[in-house]
């Protein structure tokens, strides 16, 4: 049986498919490890966005008098 080669996504190097390769598609623990912190980094962004958005709703919902920062301030 022979496994089948895949292209590393990260480098692009021809890499085994298969349970031999722990890092598989990728050839090398650090392709995998590269790849995978564009990845993570790119969601992150992403998945950041609509939070910050409700959570400006919410905050013109509650209508939250903005002048309770400047008295804080001033009781220093
Ligand atoms: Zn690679």
């Amino acid at each position: 049986m022979t496994a089948p080669l895949v292209e590393c996504p990260a480098c692009g190097r021809r890499t085994e498919f298969s349970p031999r390769n722990a890092w598989r598609p990728f050839c090398s623990q650090r392709c995998k490890m590269v790849d995978f912190g564009a990845w993570a980094s790119e969601r992150y962004v992403v998945a950041a966005d609509p939070p910050e958005d409700g959570q400006d709703g919410q905050n013109a919902q509650t209508g939250d008098p903005p002048d309770v920062a400047p008295e804080d301030q001033r009781a220093r």
